[in-house]
């Protein structure tokens, strides 16, 4: 391992002796019992397919035991190492950890779970081989989710390929190889709200996409509650799209037009037959209407200040509680 590194470190050249050709960066929130697994299998695939390998996983503020395993598995054998958050950050900050603390000339980002079938990171390689510097695993069906989730999830894709500026490779997540010149690339995107999905996409590079199916959850349970996939979603368009901004202007000039039409029919009425009406109940209405219309612009508005606060404030990204097995190495200061 090279003795410093400095922040916008140029990338090294592949094959470089004190870097290992492949990490591995795994985001960890109370997944215990699958860490050891996953090290097994990363061992059968990866032993013999790279010349050398380190698994770097980002364990996101877990309750359980995941730490004490994660230090288990690092003394064990030096290519494990991991960073350990002073809270629950979210996985799109974990993997931009990861990304921080890997050093290989490829990284592959996997979930600890091992719905990510690890097998599929050769193909990953082949493609990488062959000179693709962004290669995302396409899952080839969401069968293993509730309809009402993978309904919401097609709804997400359809609006984000209507009104998002960056397109989204279709079935494309997480589970990808990423070349170190994309890995800078990523490091080097300042922005606090992650939405990892499009940014892969936004920085671009020679891409190509390898399908492979998820498998089921070994242990515990998912971590993404509806509600978190609906923030989740929010902040991938909010972050992509300024969409949501003109809707608003769009409705406040189709009511203006409602609104000057009505005008104008009163005004007629009024010049040939006389006004005769007290018209409450249309006033009450239209008052709510606009009201209502209002506050909807007012939030979206809100939403998007809201951001830009959460960008000014320029707090670090994430905080870490303990380094494992990064003893011999000296690694970039997090943003
Ligand atoms: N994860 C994380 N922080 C969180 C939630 C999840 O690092 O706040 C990790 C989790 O340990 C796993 C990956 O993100 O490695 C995917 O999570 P999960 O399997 O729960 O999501 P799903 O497969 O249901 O999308
Ligand atoms: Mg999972």
């Amino acid at each position: 391992m090279p003795e410093t590194q400095a922040p916008s470190a140029t990338p090294p050249t592949r094959g470089h002796s004190s870097r290992p050709e492949l990490s591995v960066v795994v985001p960890v929130y109370n997944e215990a019992e699958s860490l050891p697994l996953l090290l097994e299998r990363l061992k059968q695939v990866l032993d013999g397919a790279v010349t050398s390998w380190e698994l770097v996983c980002v364990d996101d503020g877990s309750r359980d035991g995941t730490l004490s395993v994660l230090r288990l598995l690092a003394a064990q054998d030096r290519r494990v190492s991991a960073v350990s958050f002073s809270r629950n950050f979210g996985k799109e900050i974990a993997i931009a950890a990861g990304l921080d603390h890997a050093s290989g000339d490829a990284v592959v980002i996997m979930d600890a779970d091992l719905q990510h079938p690890p097998e599929t990171i050769l193909r990953f390689l082949e493609k990488w081989r062959e000179g693709y510097l962004n290669v995302y695993g396409q899952r080839s069906d969401r069968d293993g989710e509730t309809p009402l989730k993978r309904n919401f999830a097609k709804a997400f894709y359809r609006l984000f390929a209507r009104f998002g500026e960056t397109e989204l490779p279709e079935g494309a997540g997480d589970f990808r190889l990423l070349d170190r010149k994309v890995v800078d690339a990523l490091r080097a995107l300042p922005e606090r709200a992650r939405f990892s999905k499009g940014l892969y996409a936004w920085v671009g590079f020679r891409s190509a996409g390898v399908p492979f199916e998820v498998a089921e959850r070994e242990h515990g349970v998912s971590k993404f509650r509806y509600r978190k996939l609906f923030s989740f979603a929010f902040d991938g368009l909010s972050s992509f799209s300024t969409v949501p901004l003109k809707i608003a202007t769009w409705a406040g000039v189709v009511i203006a037009l409602l609104a000057a039409l009505t005008a104008l029919f009163f005004l007629l009425r009024t010049l040939f037959f006389g006004t005769d009406l007290p018209g409450f109940p249309s006033l009450i209405v239209s008052i709510m209407f606009f009201s209502g219309i209002q506050l909807v612009s007012l939030g979206m508005i809100g939403e998007y200040v809201g951001r830009i606060f959460a960008e000014v404030k320029r707090r670090p990204l994430y905080l870490i509680g303990e380094r494992v097995g990064f003893d011999a190495r000296t690694v970039d200061h997090p943003r």
